[in-house]
């Protein structure tokens, strides 16, 4: 057993190849092997979002403060609340972020596979970011 302890582990802010807009990344953990378990907590500002990505074997994300969005290549573009949990399927392409007006911050739960736990893709457009 180990205990990381707050304040050991700093933050960060998510650059341009990943996010649009004012992202704060907080790691959680990152397990060794056997284990695949990577753990952190992103924190979005209004109208901040991740860009266009897939996981290779899926991911979960518990929405624990504020109010956001997720969308999926289909054009599906959903509201999430503080409590809200959302899994995405292995290799779907989909965002997560804030809304244009809100800030949310979630903690993302990944597996990783041969090393890998995300694919990044093109930055998503104000128009799929936008859908009301
Ligand atoms: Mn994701």
């Amino acid at each position: 057993m180990k205990i990381i302890e707050n304040g050991t582990r700093p933050s960060d802010i998510g650059g341009e190849s990943n996010f649009t807009g004012h992202v704060r990344r907080d790691p959680i953990y990152m397990a060794d092997a056997p284990s695949r378990l990577a753990c952190g907590q992103v924190t979005f500002d209004p109208g901040a979002r991740t860009r266009w990505h897939t996981h290779p074997v899926g991911q979960l994300l518990v929405i624990t403060a504020g109010s956001g969005q997720v969308g999926t290549w289909d054009g599906d573009v959903r509201a999430v609340k503080a409590g809200d949990v959302v899994w995405f399927e292995p290799e779907e392409k989909h965002w997560h972020g804030a809304s244009p007006t809100t800030g949310m911050t979630h903690i993302a739960i990944t597996e990783a596979e041969n090393g890998s736990a995300v694919e990044w893709l093109e930055p998503v457009s104000d128009e799929d970011f936008i859908k009301e």
